[in-house]
C-alpha cells in the first residue's frame, strides 16, 4: 500500500508537511520522503524506515527544509518522491497505486527514446514509470490523464510543481484524497485524520478519476470526477486507522457494524462463548461491536506489548513475520484459563498466526476457541492497490482449501460457488477450515451483511477480493 500527503501555504510548510505525512505510517512499512519548494526551490529527503519511524529518520531533515508548497509519502515499495527534470519543468512526484501492464508500458516508453532505472530487483521504479507517461503529453493535465489510461490497475498521483500542487485521485476511487483548509493554506491527503490536529478543517474529497492543483491561495478543478466508483472495503475492515472516515463513513463505526452484523447471524445458532475478543488491534474494533450486540462481554484475553513495538515492523521472509507477530502478543492467562472465547480478527489470509493463536488458547487452558473474521473468505489476490498479505493466490487458505477439493485448476463457476455463503461448496470448504485451523467453530461475516457494515451504495465498494468482481 502507502499514503501521501501535501500542503501549500502562505508561510513555511515543513512542520505540517513533516506531521501530515507521519500520521500515514501505518499504510506502509519500507521508505518514505518529503519534498519541499520554497525560496531555494526543491528539497528532497528519503529515508528507509523498516528499522526506525517515520519521525526519528526525517527530525533531522526538518531543520534543513524550508518551503510553501510540499509532498510527502509512506511508500512499501519504491523510493520516492522523485525528481523529474522534463519539458513541463522541473517537478516532485508521489504515487498511490499498483501497475499491472509495467512492461508492455516500460516497451512503450524505451522505444519511444527514453530510458529507466533498474532497481535492485530488476523492477521498475513505479512513480518514475508514472512520471514517463506524464512527460508524453504536452502539458501536465493531458500527461496525468494519459498515465492513468494507460495503466491496468489504479494510480493516484501527487505533483509538485513551482507553480502548484496537482493532486489526482486514481479513475474508479480506489484509494481517497481529501482535502483541508485553514488560513494559512491547504492540503490533501490520503487520510482525513492526518491534518485534524494541525489545524485544517476537513473541505472535501476528491471524486474518483477527478484532478485538482492547489496553491496557497486556492484549489481549482482541472479535471472532474467521473461517475463511476469502486473504492476499497478493505480501508474500512483493515488498513485504515480507527479515526479515518472515507465517504463520510467512519472506520471504527463501520467495524462496529461489522461486528454487529456477525452476532446478530450468531442469534439463531447461539456459540455460546464467555467473552468476545479481537486480535489485536485487528480485530478490536469488530469485536466491540460483536459484544455491544450479543450481550456477550468485550474481554482482552491479549495485549499487545507496544512500548519496543509501537509500529507495524514487518521483515520481508515471512517465517520472520510470524514470528514477530507472535511476539508481540502477551496473554492474560486468567482471562483465558477455563473459557470459551469468541475470537474475531479482521481477516483470514493465510491463515498461519490464527492457528497458533488458536493453539496457544488452547494450552493456556481455553475451553473453547469461535473464531468469526470480519469478512468473508479472501478468494483473489488485489489487482489494484498493491494491498498484499500473501504472495500469490495460492497461499490464501480458502484457496488452498478449494486447490484440494478441486484440484488447482479450478472454472471460474466453481470458485463463484465457493464465494456464495449459501452454497454447499462454500459451507463444505468452512468445514475444511475449521477443522485445519482447530476452532471449535468458524462463521466468516457476509459480503452482503459486510457491504452493509459500510452503508454507501453497494456499486460504489470494490470487492474483488472477496468475489472477484471488476
Ligand atoms: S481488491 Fe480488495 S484490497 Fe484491492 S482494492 Fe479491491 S477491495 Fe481493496
Amino acid at each position: 500500500m502507502g499514503g501521501f500527503f501535501a500542503t501549500a501555504q502562505k508561510e513555511d510548510c515543513v512542520f505540517d508537511l513533516y506531521f501530515g505525512t507521519d500520521y500515514h505510517s501505518h499504510l506502509g512499512t519500507r521508505r518514505a520522503g518529503m519534498v519541499v519548494y520554497g525560496k531555494k526551490g526543491f528539497n528532497r529527503a528519503i529515508h528507509n524506515i523498516e528499522s526506525a519511524p517515520f519521525r526519528t529518520k526525517f527530525d533531522k531533515d526538518t531543520h534543513e527544509m524550508e518551503g510553501y508548497m510540499g509532498i510527502g509519502c509512506i511508500s512499501d515499495y519504491e523510493p520516492q518522491p522523485l525528481i523529474v527534470r522534463s519539458h513541463h519543468g522541473t517537478y516532485a512526484i508521489t504515487t498511490v497505486g499498483k501497475i499491472n501492464n509495467t512492461d508492455a508500458l516500460t516497451d512503450k516508453i524505451i522505444n519511444s527514446g527514453s530510458h529507466f532505472m533498474e532497481l535492485s530487483g530488476g523492477t521498475i521504479n513505479a512513480t518514475e514509470l508514472v512520471a514517463a507517461l506524464i512527460n508524453q503529453k504536452d502539458n501536465i493535465i493531458e500527461g496525468i490523464k494519459y498515465a492513468q489510461d494507460s495503466i491496468d490497475g489504479s494510480m493516484s498521483i501527487m505533483l509538485l510543481t513551482p507553480q502548484g500542487v496537482y493532486c489526482a485521485r486514481d479513475k474508479m476511487g480506489r484509494t481517497p484524497i481529501i482535502l483541508g483548509k485553514k488560513e494559512e493554506g491547504y492540503c490533501a491527503s490520503f487520510e482525513s485524520f492526518a491534518f485534524q490536529n494541525l489545524g485544517y478543517s476537513p473541505m472535501r474529497e476528491l471524486g474518483p478519476g477527478e484532478i485538482v492543483v492547489m496553491t496557497p491561495e486556492a484549489v481549482q478543478t482541472l479535471a472532474k470526477p467521473g461517475t463511476k466508483m469502486r473504492i476499497c472495503t478493505f480501508l474500512w475492515v483493515y488498513y485504515g486507522y480507527p479515526s479515518s472516515v472515507y465517504e463520510g463513513v467512519s472506520v471504527e463505526r463501520m467495524r462496529y457494524n461489522c461486528g454487529a452484523k456477525m452476532a446478530k447471524r450468531d442469534m439463531e445458532n447461539k456459540p455460546g462463548a464467555d467473552i468476545v475478543a479481537g486480535v489485536p488491534d485487528s480485530g478490536t474494533a469488530h469485536a466491540v461491536g460483536y459484544a455491544n450486540e450479543s450481550g456477550i462481554p468485550f474481554s482482552r484475553p491479549f495485549v499487545k506489548y507496544t512500548p519496543t513495538w509501537p509500529r507495524s515492523f514487518m521483515p520481508t521472509i515471512q517465517s520472520k513475520r510470524d514470528l514477530i507477530a507472535r511476539m508481540k502478543l502477551l496473554p492474560v492467562h486468567e482471562l483465558i484459563d477455563g473459557h470459551s472465547i469468541l475470537l474475531i480478527d479482521d481477516s483470514i489470509v493465510r491463515g498461519t498466526q490464527l492457528r497458533e493463536t488458536t493453539e496457544f488458547l488452547y494450552k493456556s487452558g481455553a475451553k473453547a476457541v469461535h473464531v468469526r473474521p470480519a469478512c468473508p473468505p479472501i478468494m483473489f489476490g488485489c489487482k489494484y492497490i498493491n494491498f498484499s498479505r500473501s504472495n500469490s493466490e495460492m497461499e490464501l487458505i480458502a484457496r488452498r482449501v478449494i486447490a484440494k477439493e478441486e484440484g488447482e485448476d479450478v472454472s471460474r463457476d466453481v470458485l463463484e460457488d465457493y464465494c456464495n455463503p449459501d452454497s454447499d461448496r462454500y459451507h463444505r470448504m468452512l468445514d475444511r477450515i475449521k477443522e485445519q485451523m482447530g476452532f471449535t467453530s468458524l462463521a466468516y461475516n457476509r459480503l452482503d451483511d459486510m457491504m452493509e457494515a459500510v452503508g454507501i451504495d453497494k456499486d460504489m465498494l470494490c470487492t474483488y477480493c472477496w468475489d472477484g468482481r471488476e
